[in-house]
């Protein structure tokens, strides 16, 4: 049987007395690549932040690799492969691009991070192109394949993804969702978040539906993005 690599169970957030997150629950198994879509502020980030344990969860469980992930600092999490590269990027703006890459490469003692950088080189040939160049300089295109090239450099079980294609221009989205399906085709499991839903429908096997707080849809990808409702709601038809 297919291992569930992550499972969340009628998860509740809460900013003060704003319920964020409504009772949502999804999972992701071993080899997929599953899209969370919604609309601005539908609680999508907030979802992803309760699973790294970066947002309190108020109520429900997340469980990665069959474990909770409550009570698991960031770092251990991260340590056991569940990796995220958050809206905005995040990267360290003061060092260059080899040395984000190592910071990404931090949890790990072994000695194959060179051939790794390598690897994420050859995803992102641009990137080795300005290895020396501080990462601050760069444009946002080029700053969200530094975060997910970082993000590699961890050897992530479940890569999670928010926004990757927020703010750039049509080109380097084209760029973007060419490395994610890259990235998933070579074995990485990974839970996409986006508003681009046609385009996280098109490279997902499957797909939710977010709206005020709350799974709304789920189902093959496929069948989401031809479904009236999904594209009347989320495709501007
Ligand atoms: P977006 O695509 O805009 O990031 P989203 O689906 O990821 O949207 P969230 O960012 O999770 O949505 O936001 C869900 C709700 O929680 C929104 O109403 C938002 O205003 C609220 N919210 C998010 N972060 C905070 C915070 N730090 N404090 C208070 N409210 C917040």
């Amino acid at each position: 049987m297919t291992q569930t690599i992550l499972k969340i169970s009628g998860l509740k957030v809460a900013y003060g007395g704003i319920q964020a997150v409504k009772g949502v629950s999804l999972e992701v198994k071993q080899g997929e690549l599953v899209s969370l879509i919604g609309a601005n502020g539908a609680g999508k980030t907030t979802t992803l932040k309760a699973v790294t344990g970066t947002q309190p969860i108020a109520d429900g469980a997340v469980e990665y690799l069959g474990q909770p992930a409550k009570g698991k600092g960031a770092w251990e999490l991260v340590n056991q492969g569940l990796v995220m590269v958050p809206e905005g990027r995040g990267t360290f703006t003061r060092m260059s691009i080899t040395e984000n890459l190592l910071m990404g490469a931090f949890t790990r003692k072994d000695k194959e991070i060179d051939a790794d950088i390598d690897k994420v080189f050859g995803l992102f040939p641009r990137l080795k192109e300005r290895r020396n160049q501080l990462a601050g300089t760069m444009s946002g295109g080029e700053q969200q394949m530094l975060a997910m090239g970082r993000a590699l450099m961890a050897r992530p079980k479940l890569l999670l993804l928010d926004e990757p294609s927020m703010g750039l221009s049509p080109i380097m989205v084209d760029k973007i969702f060419e490395v994610v399906n890259d990235i998933h085709q070579q074995g990485v499991t990974v839970l996409l978040v986006e508003q681009n839903a046609s385009r996280a429908l098109q490279l997902a096997n499957r797909g939710y539906v977010m709206d005020s707080g709350e799974i709304t849809m789920s189902g093959d990808a496929k069948e989401l993005l031809n479904d009236p409702k999904v594209r009347a709601a989320y495709l501007g038809e």
